[in-house]
């Protein structure tokens, strides 16, 4: 798997940083007001993420993990409805990083409902070839789909 190994050296060389990245870039794109140039820089920056992130699935599902679920993020929001209801909110607060490398987790992550704690896809694909064992108790979560990624806003005003 040359691919892949190419993938795992790009990530080395771009460390992962305190804030998430992803998640500017995102929004960048995401915003309109974002002027065509900035779009046009800001897109293949996602597409090689998306790639990367194609990639890392793909391998954990060629490992045997089934297990996947979509995280609601937009989810919080909605219990501010009624004045009744208080609690709620900070239970789904928390922020998840990855156990070894404690990089922030904003798009994917594997849990693992054994050990209780989350991993990045590459440290995931890392942990659970050395121990399959723990693939029973593992689930892909993520907050962005594959076909989420193409956010490639056409109204640009
Ligand atoms: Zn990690």
């Amino acid at each position: 798997m040359e691919a892949s190994k190419d993938i795992v050296d790009m990530q080395d060389s771009c460390e992962p940083s305190e804030f998430s990245l992803e998640l500017l870039l995102f929004s960048i794109a995401a915003d309109s007001r974002t002027n065509i140039d900035v779009l046009n820089r800001v897109l293949p920056m996602i597409e090689s993420i998306r790639d990367m992130e194609v990639a890392y699935r793909s391998q954990l599902s060629d490992l045997g993990l089934r297990a996947k679920e979509r995280v609601n993020s937009g989810g919080a929001g909605a219990s501010k409805k009624g004045p009744g209801r208080k609690k709620a909110v900070a239970e789904e607060e928390e922020e998840h990083e990855c156990d070894t490398c404690r990089a922030h987790l904003p798009i994917s992550m594997v849990h693992n409902s054994e050990e209780e704690v989350d991993y990045c896809l590459r440290h995931a694909i890392e942990t659970l070839s050395q121990n399959l064992d723990q693939l029973k108790h593992c689930k892909l979560m993520y907050y962005y789909d594959e076909v989420r990624f193409s956010i490639l806003p056409e109204d640009k005003h």
